[in-house]
Protein backbone atom coordinates (compact mmCIF):
# COMPACT_ATOMS: atom_id res chain seq x y z
CA UNK A 1 0.00 0.00 0.00
CA UNK A 2 1.43 3.79 -0.46
CA UNK A 3 0.09 7.01 1.22
CA UNK A 4 0.14 9.61 -1.10
CA UNK A 5 0.39 13.42 0.63
CA UNK A 6 -0.81 16.46 -0.57
CA UNK A 7 1.07 18.38 -2.56
CA UNK A 8 1.14 21.40 0.19
CA UNK A 9 1.76 18.41 2.95
CA UNK A 10 4.13 20.33 6.07
CA UNK A 11 6.85 18.20 7.34
CA UNK A 12 5.05 17.81 10.75
CA UNK A 13 2.00 16.12 9.14
CA UNK A 14 4.52 14.08 7.47
CA UNK A 15 5.77 13.24 10.76
CA UNK A 16 2.48 12.42 11.94
CA UNK A 17 1.69 9.67 9.55
CA UNK A 18 5.05 8.32 9.86
CA UNK A 19 4.33 8.23 13.90
CA UNK A 20 1.21 6.96 13.33
CA UNK A 21 2.59 4.11 10.81
CA UNK A 22 5.15 2.92 13.12
CA UNK A 23 2.50 2.57 16.17
CA UNK A 24 0.57 0.24 14.43
CA UNK A 25 3.84 -1.64 14.06
CA UNK A 26 4.71 -0.73 10.63
CA UNK A 27 7.79 0.31 8.53
CA UNK A 28 7.21 3.35 6.57
CA UNK A 29 9.66 4.35 3.69
CA UNK A 30 8.84 8.07 2.32
CA UNK A 31 9.75 8.87 -1.04
CA UNK A 32 10.36 12.95 -1.36
CA UNK A 33 9.45 13.53 -5.31
CA UNK A 34 9.45 17.38 -6.62
CA UNK A 35 6.09 17.94 -5.87
CA UNK A 36 4.68 15.58 -3.43
CA UNK A 37 5.57 12.64 -0.61
CA UNK A 38 4.44 9.48 -1.01
CA UNK A 39 5.01 7.01 1.92
CA UNK A 40 5.02 3.19 1.24
CA UNK A 41 4.12 0.34 3.79
CA UNK A 42 4.74 -2.62 1.62
CA UNK A 43 3.84 -5.37 3.91
CA UNK A 44 0.40 -3.65 4.91
CA UNK A 45 -3.07 -4.75 4.43
CA UNK A 46 -5.93 -2.49 3.73
CA UNK A 47 -7.57 -2.98 7.48
CA UNK A 48 -3.89 -1.82 9.03
CA UNK A 49 -4.39 1.31 7.23
CA UNK A 50 -7.66 1.49 8.60
CA UNK A 51 -8.19 5.50 9.34
CA UNK A 52 -4.70 6.97 8.00
CA UNK A 53 -6.40 8.51 4.63
CA UNK A 54 -8.16 10.71 7.10
CA UNK A 55 -4.64 12.07 9.00
CA UNK A 56 -3.94 15.63 8.15
CA UNK A 57 -1.88 16.24 5.03
CA UNK A 58 -3.49 12.59 3.54
CA UNK A 59 -4.89 12.71 -0.25
CA UNK A 60 -4.98 8.87 -0.63
CA UNK A 61 -4.06 5.45 0.01
CA UNK A 62 -3.81 3.49 -2.53
CA UNK A 63 -3.29 -0.22 -3.27
CA UNK A 64 -0.48 -1.17 -5.62
CA UNK A 65 -1.17 -3.31 -8.74
CA UNK A 66 2.60 -4.32 -9.02
CA UNK A 67 4.83 -7.12 -6.98
CA UNK A 68 7.53 -4.62 -6.95
CA UNK A 69 6.60 -1.77 -4.74
CA UNK A 70 9.47 0.76 -4.19
CA UNK A 71 11.10 0.86 -7.74
CA UNK A 72 7.58 0.98 -9.57
CA UNK A 73 6.33 4.38 -11.44
CA UNK A 74 3.78 4.38 -8.87
CA UNK A 75 6.04 4.57 -5.95
CA UNK A 76 7.79 7.86 -7.57
CA UNK A 77 6.45 9.27 -11.13
CA UNK A 78 10.00 11.39 -11.48
CA UNK A 79 12.61 9.55 -13.25
CA UNK A 80 15.81 8.78 -10.59
CA UNK A 81 18.41 11.28 -11.13
CA UNK A 82 22.18 9.05 -10.77
CA UNK A 83 25.19 11.60 -10.47
CA UNK A 84 28.17 9.83 -11.77
CA UNK A 85 31.02 12.11 -11.94
CA UNK A 86 29.05 15.18 -13.06
CA UNK A 87 27.08 13.07 -16.08
CA UNK A 88 23.72 12.71 -14.87
CA UNK A 89 22.35 8.81 -15.44
CA UNK A 90 18.74 9.03 -15.99
CA UNK A 91 18.74 13.16 -16.68
CA UNK A 92 19.03 14.73 -20.16
CA UNK A 93 22.26 13.05 -21.40
CA UNK A 94 23.15 9.88 -22.76
CA UNK A 95 25.83 8.10 -20.86
CA UNK A 96 28.70 5.73 -22.33
CA UNK A 97 30.98 3.64 -19.77
CA UNK A 98 33.61 1.67 -21.08
CA UNK A 99 36.84 -0.17 -20.34
CA UNK A 100 37.87 -3.65 -20.63
CA UNK A 101 35.90 -6.91 -19.42
CA UNK A 102 38.63 -7.69 -16.69
CA UNK A 103 41.35 -5.11 -15.11
CA UNK A 104 44.56 -6.69 -16.34
CA UNK A 105 47.31 -4.24 -15.81
CA UNK A 106 48.41 -0.89 -15.28
CA UNK A 107 49.14 -0.23 -18.67
CA UNK A 108 45.89 -1.88 -20.39
CA UNK A 109 43.82 -0.12 -17.69
CA UNK A 110 45.19 3.22 -17.95
CA UNK A 111 45.25 3.15 -21.85
CA UNK A 112 42.10 2.15 -21.62
CA UNK A 113 40.88 4.88 -19.68
CA UNK A 114 42.18 7.51 -21.69
CA UNK A 115 40.21 6.02 -24.53
CA UNK A 116 37.54 6.95 -22.54
CA UNK A 117 38.26 9.76 -21.75
CA UNK A 118 39.30 11.24 -25.07
CA UNK A 119 36.10 10.02 -26.91
CA UNK A 120 33.72 11.57 -24.39
CA UNK A 121 33.17 8.69 -22.12
CA UNK A 122 31.19 9.33 -19.15
CA UNK A 123 32.65 6.67 -16.80
CA UNK A 124 35.56 3.08 -16.52
CA UNK A 125 34.32 -0.09 -16.06
CA UNK A 126 36.65 -2.85 -15.53
CA UNK A 127 36.43 -5.98 -13.56
CA UNK A 128 38.50 -6.77 -10.60
CA UNK A 129 36.63 -9.76 -9.75
CA UNK A 130 35.32 -11.61 -12.03
CA UNK A 131 32.48 -14.12 -11.42
CA UNK A 132 34.34 -16.86 -14.71
CA UNK A 133 31.73 -19.78 -16.14
CA UNK A 134 34.71 -22.32 -15.83
CA UNK A 135 36.39 -21.84 -12.57
CA UNK A 136 39.90 -22.93 -14.41
CA UNK A 137 39.40 -19.47 -16.04
CA UNK A 138 41.28 -15.95 -15.01
CA UNK A 139 39.44 -15.03 -11.86
CA UNK A 140 40.38 -11.37 -11.67
CA UNK A 141 43.19 -9.42 -9.89
CA UNK A 142 41.25 -8.67 -6.88
CA UNK A 143 42.30 -5.66 -4.62
CA UNK A 144 45.11 -5.13 -7.03
CA UNK A 145 42.62 -4.59 -9.28
CA UNK A 146 40.73 -2.35 -7.38
CA UNK A 147 44.00 -0.52 -7.02
CA UNK A 148 44.52 -0.09 -10.44
CA UNK A 149 41.04 1.39 -11.12
CA UNK A 150 41.50 3.88 -8.58
CA UNK A 151 44.78 5.06 -9.91
CA UNK A 152 43.18 5.26 -13.28
CA UNK A 153 40.12 7.75 -11.77
CA UNK A 154 43.05 9.38 -10.10
CA UNK A 155 44.63 10.25 -13.68
CA UNK A 156 41.56 10.92 -15.62
CA UNK A 157 38.88 12.49 -13.46
CA UNK A 158 36.76 9.12 -14.84
CA UNK A 159 34.21 7.36 -12.12
CA UNK A 160 34.69 3.60 -11.70
CA UNK A 161 32.41 0.60 -12.13
CA UNK A 162 33.68 -2.71 -11.02
CA UNK A 163 31.69 -5.86 -10.09
CA UNK A 164 31.35 -7.28 -6.81
CA UNK A 165 30.56 -10.74 -6.88
CA UNK A 166 29.51 -12.08 -3.01
CA UNK A 167 28.46 -10.37 0.58
CA UNK A 168 32.44 -10.27 1.93
CA UNK A 169 33.71 -8.44 -0.78
CA UNK A 170 31.39 -5.73 -0.61
CA UNK A 171 33.09 -3.72 2.03
CA UNK A 172 36.50 -3.62 0.05
CA UNK A 173 34.53 -2.79 -3.20
CA UNK A 174 32.64 0.04 -2.03
CA UNK A 175 36.12 2.00 -1.05
CA UNK A 176 37.05 1.66 -4.35
CA UNK A 177 34.01 1.49 -6.70
CA UNK A 178 32.22 4.84 -7.76
CA UNK A 179 29.59 2.31 -8.95
CA UNK A 180 29.14 -1.42 -7.93
CA UNK A 181 27.87 -3.92 -10.79
CA UNK A 182 25.78 -6.88 -9.81
CA UNK A 183 26.71 -9.13 -12.58
CA UNK A 184 23.91 -10.92 -14.75
CA UNK A 185 24.65 -14.29 -12.94
CA UNK A 186 24.08 -12.72 -9.27
CA UNK A 187 20.72 -10.80 -10.04
CA UNK A 188 18.84 -13.30 -7.64
CA UNK A 189 21.94 -13.53 -4.86
CA UNK A 190 19.74 -12.10 -2.42
CA UNK A 191 22.63 -12.00 0.33
CA UNK A 192 24.21 -9.91 -1.66
CA UNK A 193 21.58 -7.52 -2.86
CA UNK A 194 21.11 -6.69 0.64
CA UNK A 195 24.54 -6.04 1.33
CA UNK A 196 25.14 -3.92 -1.50
CA UNK A 197 21.59 -2.43 -0.51
CA UNK A 198 23.24 -1.50 2.91
CA UNK A 199 25.86 0.62 1.02
CA UNK A 200 24.92 4.20 -0.03
CA UNK A 201 26.81 4.42 -3.64
CA UNK A 202 25.46 3.96 -7.14
CA UNK A 203 24.91 0.06 -8.17
CA UNK A 204 24.55 -1.25 -12.30
CA UNK A 205 21.91 -4.04 -11.61
CA UNK A 206 22.50 -6.45 -14.70
CA UNK A 207 19.53 -8.83 -15.62
CA UNK A 208 20.34 -12.57 -15.22
CA UNK A 209 20.79 -14.36 -18.08
CA UNK A 210 17.45 -16.13 -17.65
CA UNK A 211 15.44 -13.35 -15.89
CA UNK A 212 12.42 -11.46 -16.81
CA UNK A 213 12.14 -8.17 -16.53
CA UNK A 214 9.43 -8.52 -13.83
CA UNK A 215 12.40 -10.64 -11.48
CA UNK A 216 14.82 -7.96 -12.69
CA UNK A 217 12.45 -5.09 -10.49
CA UNK A 218 12.16 -7.64 -7.81
CA UNK A 219 15.71 -7.87 -7.13
CA UNK A 220 16.17 -4.26 -7.54
CA UNK A 221 13.53 -4.25 -4.76
CA UNK A 222 15.89 -5.58 -3.03
CA UNK A 223 17.83 -2.51 -2.94
CA UNK A 224 16.00 -0.11 -2.49
CA UNK A 225 14.10 -1.77 0.13
CA UNK A 226 17.41 -1.99 2.11
CA UNK A 227 18.15 1.75 1.31
CA UNK A 228 20.35 1.97 -1.59
CA UNK A 229 17.76 4.08 -3.83
CA UNK A 230 20.95 4.66 -6.55
CA UNK A 231 19.80 1.89 -9.20
CA UNK A 232 20.35 1.47 -12.75
CA UNK A 233 19.30 -1.42 -14.24
CA UNK A 234 21.35 -2.93 -17.15
CA UNK A 235 19.92 -4.99 -20.03
CA UNK A 236 22.39 -7.35 -21.26
CA UNK A 237 20.90 -10.16 -23.10
CA UNK A 238 19.21 -13.10 -22.29
CA UNK A 239 19.63 -16.85 -23.10
CA UNK A 240 17.12 -17.92 -26.18
CA UNK A 241 17.75 -20.54 -28.91
CA UNK A 242 19.96 -18.39 -31.25
CA UNK A 243 23.03 -19.06 -31.32
CA UNK A 244 24.47 -16.40 -34.26
CA UNK A 245 24.78 -13.88 -31.35
CA UNK A 246 26.31 -14.79 -27.55
CA UNK A 247 22.88 -13.98 -26.19
CA UNK A 248 19.68 -11.92 -27.47
CA UNK A 249 20.09 -7.97 -26.88
CA UNK A 250 16.34 -7.51 -25.38
CA UNK A 251 16.24 -3.94 -26.29
CA UNK A 252 11.90 -3.97 -25.93
CA UNK A 253 13.42 -4.01 -22.08
CA UNK A 254 14.14 -0.33 -22.49
CA UNK A 255 10.81 1.13 -23.22
CA UNK A 256 9.09 -1.60 -20.84
CA UNK A 257 10.96 -1.08 -17.85
CA UNK A 258 10.75 2.69 -18.25
CA UNK A 259 7.46 2.78 -18.20
CA UNK A 260 7.09 -0.08 -15.41
CA UNK A 261 10.01 1.95 -13.16
CA UNK A 262 11.43 5.33 -13.09
CA UNK A 263 14.93 3.89 -12.20
CA UNK A 264 17.48 4.71 -15.14
CA UNK A 265 17.88 1.83 -17.83
CA UNK A 266 21.98 1.00 -19.30
CA UNK A 267 22.36 -1.20 -22.34
CA UNK A 268 25.40 -3.49 -22.56
CA UNK A 269 25.25 -4.65 -26.40
CA UNK A 270 28.88 -6.48 -25.72
CA UNK A 271 27.57 -9.03 -23.67
CA UNK A 272 24.40 -8.71 -25.01
CA UNK A 273 25.98 -9.68 -28.87
CA UNK A 274 29.04 -11.82 -27.76
CA UNK A 275 30.75 -10.39 -31.26
CA UNK A 276 32.71 -7.16 -31.73
CA UNK A 277 31.39 -6.92 -35.17
CA UNK A 278 27.57 -6.17 -33.92
CA UNK A 279 28.78 -4.10 -30.87
CA UNK A 280 27.99 -0.80 -32.66
CA UNK A 281 24.85 -1.13 -34.28
CA UNK A 282 23.20 -1.82 -30.84
CA UNK A 283 24.95 0.90 -29.15
CA UNK A 284 23.05 3.38 -31.91
CA UNK A 285 19.60 0.79 -31.40
CA UNK A 286 19.87 1.62 -27.85
CA UNK A 287 20.48 4.91 -27.64
CA UNK A 288 17.13 5.34 -30.10
CA UNK A 289 15.38 3.03 -28.06
CA UNK A 290 15.74 5.74 -25.40
CA UNK A 291 18.06 4.14 -22.68
CA UNK A 292 19.91 6.24 -20.52
CA UNK A 293 23.33 5.01 -21.66
CA UNK A 294 25.64 1.98 -22.49
CA UNK A 295 28.23 -0.11 -21.17
CA UNK A 296 31.01 -1.23 -23.24
CA UNK A 297 33.94 -3.86 -23.25
CA UNK A 298 37.24 -2.26 -25.02
CA UNK A 299 40.69 -3.92 -25.03
CA UNK A 300 43.65 -2.40 -26.19
CA UNK A 301 44.31 -5.56 -28.44
CA UNK A 302 40.93 -7.64 -28.11
CA UNK A 303 42.85 -10.75 -29.33
CA UNK A 304 44.79 -11.16 -25.95
CA UNK A 305 42.18 -10.14 -23.80
CA UNK A 306 41.94 -12.47 -20.92
CA UNK A 307 38.55 -12.63 -21.20
CA UNK A 308 35.47 -11.62 -23.49
CA UNK A 309 37.91 -10.59 -26.54
CA UNK A 310 35.77 -11.58 -28.92
CA UNK A 311 33.44 -8.72 -27.73
CA UNK A 312 35.52 -6.23 -27.24
CA UNK A 313 36.09 -3.40 -29.56
CA UNK A 314 39.56 -1.96 -30.25
CA UNK A 315 40.40 1.67 -29.42
CA UNK A 316 39.52 2.61 -33.23
CA UNK A 317 36.39 0.94 -33.60
CA UNK A 318 35.21 2.39 -30.24
CA UNK A 319 36.05 5.73 -31.14
CA UNK A 320 33.86 5.30 -34.69
CA UNK A 321 31.26 3.66 -32.56
CA UNK A 322 31.38 6.95 -30.47
CA UNK A 323 30.88 8.73 -33.44
CA UNK A 324 28.27 6.93 -35.06
CA UNK A 325 26.21 7.13 -31.66
CA UNK A 326 26.40 10.61 -31.00
CA UNK A 327 24.11 11.99 -33.35
CA UNK A 328 21.22 9.07 -32.84
CA UNK A 329 20.98 10.20 -29.08
CA UNK A 330 21.05 13.73 -29.82
CA UNK A 331 18.46 13.05 -32.29
CA UNK A 332 16.34 11.63 -29.85
CA UNK A 333 17.04 14.48 -27.22
CA UNK A 334 19.46 12.47 -25.33
CA UNK A 335 23.16 14.22 -26.41
CA UNK A 336 26.34 13.15 -24.94
CA UNK A 337 27.16 15.33 -21.88
CA UNK A 338 30.50 16.88 -24.04
CA UNK A 339 27.84 17.54 -26.51
CA UNK A 340 26.19 20.66 -23.61
CA UNK A 341 30.05 21.66 -22.96
CA UNK A 342 31.02 24.51 -24.35
CA UNK A 343 34.06 23.66 -26.99
C1 LIG B 1 30.87 -8.18 -17.25
O1 LIG B 1 30.31 -7.06 -17.22
O2 LIG B 1 32.04 -8.34 -17.60
C2 LIG B 1 30.04 -9.36 -16.94
C3 LIG B 1 30.57 -10.43 -16.38
O3 LIG B 1 28.75 -9.19 -17.33
P1 LIG B 1 27.45 -10.12 -17.08
O4 LIG B 1 27.32 -10.23 -15.59
O5 LIG B 1 26.36 -9.37 -17.74
O6 LIG B 1 27.74 -11.46 -17.74
MN1 LIG C 1 32.79 -9.31 -19.82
Amino acid sequence: MIIVMRENATLQELSGVIRELEARGLRPRPSHGNSRTVVGVMEAGAAQLEGVASLPGVEQVSTMSTSFKMVSRDFRAEPTVINLGGAQVGGRNFVVMAGPCAVESTGQLLACARQVKACGGSALRGGAYKPRTSPYSFQGLGEEGLKILAAAREETGLPIVTEVVSPDAVPVVARYADVMQIGARNMQNYALLEAVGRERKPVLLKRGLMSTIEELLLAAEYLLSNGNHQVMLCERGIRTFERATRNTLDLSAVPVIKQLSHLPVIVDPSHGVGHSAYVESMCRAAAAAGADGIIVEMHPEPAKAVSDGQQSLDFGAFARMMDAVRPVAAAVGRPLPDADRPA
